[in-house]
């Protein structure tokens, strides 16, 4: 859950980095084969490994870490070490997050005084970012899938106590048909009614995050072991067999569409990173015959790595044929250079490299590139929105309290994306194009930014610098 919209903006690809620490989870989702209870040959990465792990990412340049798991906080003190020493070493974007265990049990009053002490140590450490799971609408729905009774109503004090220290977690949503509470109907329910039921399921969530006082929200697309169809092995242990993240074709193209009607309805009340150009690509690519047509390759095994509890390399969580061997020696230089995976539609890798698409390389901003931004006008308009969004949502900074009159400002959609979105709510803010000879220079971007102050004057000039680009250009 960050944009390096600066690197971007001056040519740069901010590496990323996932670190997972452990693979022991004491919560039960069934959508995961790292749930408690399932057998399996569990580890956690030695303390000597992780540290080698982020100093070398530090000394590679990588901008973003994030501690996964399984469950992360297992070992909150170790954790608060790892996220220290990122910061000290150099590396901007940390986060880590957790399924919330902490704050579960009969009687919630204790979730207060567990936050308090959590906030305070990661927000010491120098944590960027916090997520907290939240699976469904329903909150028994979702205490019963994680086997944690009464952690919903534990989050909800937890919460004021987190904004009141300075920290905003996110809620990460993992789709799921039980996203909604009910479960999304099946194929055979015909495609109307999966497509209905699942806008309003979302709406549910989104709505439920709301009220209890999330500021932030992030969506983990479904993934399966269908996965392996695709010729890929999952090191990262999230996918599993369940039917409830067993989602066909059509029903991922009406729920991608229904994530992108549904957005920007919720994107005045609470930041959602989930970004439109993405999910709209996802639609494209999932109502194509052809396998993976459309959309942005994916990053990973070229700026983003993930890294298993024995402190391997891989392109990502589910190339797990792919081990580039010990991390703390990878040469990023030798990596591959140019993006080409599109197999799979993991959020963390996915999302970002969406987001970067139109940028990324060598000529950022320059019109050439612009032009060949796929899905044409109308994905333009998404992305500049996101980037628009982006920039009133603080980046996404989870120890930032939401400006609500500039998310409401950045949310109302342009004309032209109301035309194809029909369902948003939002009010229409007008594009201002200019003529093509006004486009701006990546040096004039660059020169804007060193001189803007951190903050609204920096924003601004990004704000500026794409509005002055041509229509046709992102
Ligand atoms: S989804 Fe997360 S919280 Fe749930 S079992 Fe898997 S690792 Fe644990
Ligand atoms: S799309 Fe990205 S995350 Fe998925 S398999 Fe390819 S490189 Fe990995």
């Amino acid at each position: 859950m960050w944009l390096d919209l600066p690197a971007l903006l001056i040519g740069k690809v901010p590496r990323q980095v996932v670190v997972q620490i452990t693979d022991r989870c004491n919560a039960r989702c069934p959508q995961c084969t790292m749930r408690a209870g399932v057998s399996r040959e569990r580890s956690t990465m030695p303390i000597d490994t992780t540290l080698s792990v982020i100093d070398h990412a530090a000394r590679s340049g990588v901008r973003a870490i994030s501690f996964t798991g399984g469950e992360p906080l297992l070992d909150v003190r170790q954790l608060t070490r790892y996220v220290r020493f990122a910061k000290e070493s150099g590396i901007r974007y940390t986060r880590t997050g957790t399924n919330g265990f902490m704050f579960a049990g009969p009687d919630s009053r204790h979730a207060a005084a567990a936050a308090g002490r959590l906030a305070d140590s990661l927000l010491t450490a120098g944590l960027r970012n916090f997520w907290i799971g939240l699976d469904s609408a329903d909150p028994a729905t979702h205490e019963q899938m994680r086997g944690l009774p009464g952690v919903v109503a534990g989050i909800e004090r937890a919460l004021p106590v987190f904004h009141e220290a300075g920290m905003y977690p996110a809620a990460n949503l993992g789709l799921t048909r039980a996203l909604g509470g009910p479960l999304l109907p099946r194929r055979e329910d015909g495609p109307e009614v999966f497509a209905r039921k699942a806008r309003e399921a979302l709406r549910r969530f989104f709505a439920r995050a709301v009220d209890m006082g999330f500021t932030i929200a992030n969506v983990c697309y479904p993934m399966s072991v269908e996965a392996k169809r695709d010729g890929l092995t999952a090191v990262y242990g999230a996918p599993s067999g369940s039917s409830l993240v067993h989602f066909s074709r059509p029903e991922k193209r009406a729920l991608f569409a229904a994530l992108r009607d549904v957005i920007p309805e919720f994107r005045a009340q609470i930041r959602i990173f989930t970004p439109l150009s993405s999910v709209d690509g996802l639609v494209a690519e999932y109502s194509s015959s052809l396998p993976r047509p459309s959309g942005y390759a994916c990053r990973g095994g070229v700026d983003f790595v993930f890294v298993d509890t024995r402190g391997h390399a891989f392109p990502c969580g589910y190339r797990g044929d792919e081990d580039l061997g010990p991390f703390a020696t990878l040469d990023f230089a030798r990596l591959e250079r140019e993006p080409h995976c599109r197999l799979c539609d993991w959020e963390c890798f996915r999302d970002p490299s969406e987001l970067m698409g139109p940028v990324a390389g060598a000529a950022a901003l320059s019109v050439t590139v612009a032009k060949s931004l796929r899905g044409g006008d109308r994905r333009l308009d998404l992305w500049r929105g996101d980037v628009r969004y982006s920039l009133a949502a603080g980046l996404f900074d989870g120890r930032r309290a939401p400006d609500m009159g500039r998310l409401r400002a950045a949310s109302a959609p342009p004309a032209r994306e109301t035309a194809a979105a029909p369902t948003s709510s939002a009010q229409a803010a007008p594009v201002r194009p200019l003529p093509a000879s006004t486009a701006t220079t990546p040096a004039l971007v660059e020169a804007r930014l060193r001189l803007a102050n951190p903050g609204e004057e920096m924003d601004s000039a990004v704000c500026e610098a794409l509005d002055r680009r041509p229509r046709g250009a992102a």
